[in-house]
């Protein structure tokens, strides 16, 4: 679970998720009110785990699901992932900007 960089808190998963929907980059910490940011190594874990998503499109090229079954599997995915994100995050109290380089 992340700890707030500021006050050395753990966030529960709750809290995580919370802030997570939010569409502003800071995340504000509910113990002591200050902005948090994801470090770029967090970002480019959720990055890759929000990608698996995107697995039954690829399983259907080999597999070549009924639709149904496809679409069902999205949402359960989804939620899924979603619910592995707080445990994968790690929080700064500086912005981080991903370089694509
Ligand atoms: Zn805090």
């Amino acid at each position: 679970m992340p700890t707030c960089q500021n006050c050395h808190r753990d966030w529960s998963w709750k809290q995580t998720i919370k802030s997570l929907f939010t569409l502003d980059t800071a995340m504000t910490c509910p113990y002591c009110e200050r902005s948090q940011f994801q470090t770029k190594k967090s970002k480019k874990r959720l990055g890759f785990l929000n990608f698996l998503v995107l697995l039954p499109l690829l399983l259907n090229i080999f597999l070549n699901l009924p639709v149904l079954i496809l679409l069902s599997l999205f949402p359960l995915l989804f939620i899924l992932i979603m619910s592995f994100n707080p445990f994968l995050i790690q929080l700064s109290n500086e912005e981080e900007h991903i370089d694509f380089m």
